[in-house]
């Protein structure tokens, strides 16, 4: 706290007047002309209240400077009281200024606030000698400490206004602390709020899409099923979409690019918010939808044809036009009161789709058993993979104008003791999932040379095409292993064709080209097999060092009946004449065929009408006895 300062400290008006009733008693008592209270400021001193009931030469505001040999200046010097009776006889006060005044005689005390500053004098002055008697001294010391303690009082007062005023003054700082603390602690507060609300969201969310994830889609899968009665209508399905391009298409355009292309997907089903579709992301190249209906048949149905519709249409990112390919599964509340197992049943239909070739899918037993019977088949592959249980066949391809045989195709045969003939579909889908291709690639890979450099005995000319998967491409290992193949059998790279699929290219269109690339340096044949049934095949053409097409047998087996897939044959042989690629057409099962590929200018066929595929003694008795004698074999 400040000290307070009583130099300057007013003295009320009421205090002021009963200082002069006091002065005036004084006065009148004492018999004396002038009683004063003297007040000294930091220059001067100041009559500060006077008795008015005598005349005297005093007014109130009446100065004198320091320094002229005042009596009061003394009293306040020494703080003592001074009596001086007649000053005409005192050589120390005979020149004092209030003799000048006729005041010879002199009682005054000094007067103090409590705490030791001196507020001035109280005193008695008087025209004539006068001793002033010890009675009267104790009048004025009695007077004086009722003035003291008046201005005690006065003192006291201001210090507590004092402390009351900085007590005030503190109390509007820490007020005004508390305000701004209290701001900033709601701002921190709030700030924490959001972020818990964010990390909570992101628990549940995926970020990019902003679609729920597994963890939450389970919950609340689970969550909507505990409350689904018996009886109702009402059900909830598990709508599984798989996107088998979306790999290539994030590799491609970048992931925020495709996270765009699943937000676009999602927001063109216009017909369903988020009241009773639910829709999550439960890893990159997936969405599953959770349909919660009371007119289940009704809604699924129309959501069902939505789906299709939307998986057909149009996507764009910058100014290039997309297309998705998607496959849907579905599994209802009849088929499980799990939500985990709704989604995984529903992402089983999904699976039987891309094995099937179905847009569409619904869960039942059949899928369950499919499933089953995968993971039974798998097992029996990796036993067949260990025990060399694989062979190859080899289909002849053909020269069609001479039907001379000039190599062949090896596909892949697998005769299971159990399950018999296994689809080649199936079992290159099964080894590509399962990471097996890589072992069986390698079987046809050596099978295939071993052959080929055989034959190079026998025959000079010919080529034998390999069929190569999707995954086996992608491996940084297939060159050099192609390479030291070749160089192991001593045999030219110029007897290998290799058949590559659309499907080999899409998934990383960079690692594609680079195996190409040195493939082709290689000396290897390149063919795009199963051409036209792709999105973008003349599109590979033009960014891969493709030598060869094989237009796929499907076009070949249409012709007759369709006029359409005639000219798009013909068109096609048309362009890769152009292009310089040599053409193969596949699935020659008839002379109607055959007569067709000699017109457009085919140059090689291969099919039924010329040999099936078939094991290697029959190909190489044939093969090698045509080779020899050069006689013409006609097949029916
Ligand atoms: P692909 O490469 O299109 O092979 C031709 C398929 O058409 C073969 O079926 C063949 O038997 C069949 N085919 C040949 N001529 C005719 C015909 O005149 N009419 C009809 N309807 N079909 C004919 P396959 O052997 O069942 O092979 C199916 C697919 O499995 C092949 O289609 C190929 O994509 C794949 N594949 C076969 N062997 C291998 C292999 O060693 N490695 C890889 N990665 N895939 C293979
Ligand atoms: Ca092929
Ligand atoms: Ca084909």
């Amino acid at each position: 706290m400040s000290k307070l300062n009583t130099s300057n400290m007013a003295i009320p008006a009421e205090m002021s007047s009963a200082w002069q009733g006091i002065l005036n008693l004084l006065a009148e008592i004492v018999a004396t002309p002038a009683a004063l209270i003297m007040r000294i400021r930091p220059q001067h001193i100041e009559v500060f209240s006077a008795n008015n009931n005598h005349p005297h030469p005093y007014h109130i505001g009446d100065q004198e400077s320091l320094g002229c040999g005042l009596y009061c200046e003394t009293v306040i010097k020494t703080n003592q009281a001074l009596l001086v009776a007649n000053a005409m006889h005192d050589k120390q006060w005979c020149n004092n200024p209030d003799i000048e005044l006729g005041m010879i005689a002199y009682c005054g005390l000094p007067l103090l606030w409590p705490n030791g500053d001196v507020f001035g004098t109280i005193c008695l002055l008087d025209d004539q000698e006068n001793a002033f008697n010890r009675t009267y001294q104790q009048l004025l010391a009695s007077f004086r400490d009722s003035i003291e303690a008046q201005l005690t009082t006065l003192y006291q007062n201001q210090h507590l206004e004092q402390i009351n005023s900085e007590l005030k003054s503190r109390v509007k700082t820490r007020t005004q602390d508390l305000v701004e603390l209290n701001y900033s602690l709601n701002q921190e507060i709030d700030k924490r709020i959001a972020a818990e609300r964010k990390v909570h969201y992101q628990q549940r969310h995926d970020i990019g899409t902003g679609f729920l994830n597994r963890a939450t889609l389970e919950s609340k899968v689970d969550e909507k099923i505990d409350t689904l009665a018996d009886d109702s209508q009402r059900k909830i399905a598990a709508l599984h979409i798989g996107f088998t391009n979306g790999r290539h298409i994030q590799a491609k355009y970048g992931y925020v690019a495709w996270e765009q292309i699943l937000v676009t997907f999602r927001q063109r089903l216009i017909k369903h918010d988020e009241r009773d579709v639910l829709t999550a992301r439960p890893s990159s190249n997936d969405l599953v939808l959770v349909l919660d209906s009371k007119q289940f048949e009704h809604d699924i149905n129309i959501l069902c044809s939505e789906l299709v519709a939307v998986s057909q249409s149009e996507f764009f990112i910058d100014d290039q036009t997309l297309h998705l390919h998607s496959y849907i599964g579905v599994a209802s509340s009849d088929d499980t009161r799990c939500g985990k197992d709704l989604i995984k049943y529903a992402t089983e239909a999904m699976q039987s789709c891309k094995d099937s070739g179905h847009k569409f899918s619904f869960y039942n037993q059949d899928i369950a058993d499919t499933q089953k019977n995968i993971n039974q088949l798998e097992s029996y592959l990796l036993q067949a993979v260990r025990n060399d249980d694989l062979l190859l066949y080899f289909q002849p391809k053909v020269a069609p104008l001479t039907r001379k045989w000039i190599g062949a195709e090896a596909l892949l045969r697998w005769r299971h003791p159990i399950l018999g003939d296994i689809s080649n579909e199936t079992l290159i889908h099964l080894a590509e999932q399962n990471g097996l291709i890589f072992e069986v690639g390698s079987f046809v890979l050596r099978s295939a040379i071993e052959k080929a450099s055989e034959w190079l005995n026998s025959v000079d000319d010919f080529t034998i095409s390999i069929n190569v998967s999707a995954v086996q491409l992608q491996s940084p290992q297939f060159v050099s292993q192609l390479k030291d193949l070749l160089s192991a059998y001593q045999l030219p790279a110029s007897y290998i064709e290799l058949e590559i699929t659309e499907s080999g290219l899409i998934a990383d269109e960079v690692i594609a080209r680079n195996t190409l690339t040195s493939l082709s340096n290689l000396g290897v044949t390149l063919s795009l097999d199963d051409f036209g049934t792709g999105y973008a095949s003349f599109n590979y053409l033009k960014k891969f060092p493709f030598d060869a097409i094989k237009i796929d047998k499907s076009f070949i087996q249409q012709l007759e009946h369709s006029e359409q897939d005639k000219e798009i044959v013909r068109s096609i042989i048309h362009i890769a004449k152009k292009l310089d690629l040599a053409v193969t057409v596949e699935g020659i099962e008839n002379s109607a065929h055959e007569t067709f590929i000699l017109a457009e200018g085919c140059d090689i066929g291969q099919g039924y009408l010329y040999g099936k595929p078939m094991p290697c003694d029959e190909f190489e008795l044939s093969f090698l006895n045509q080779n020899h004698s050069t006689h013409r074999y006609s097949y029916s």
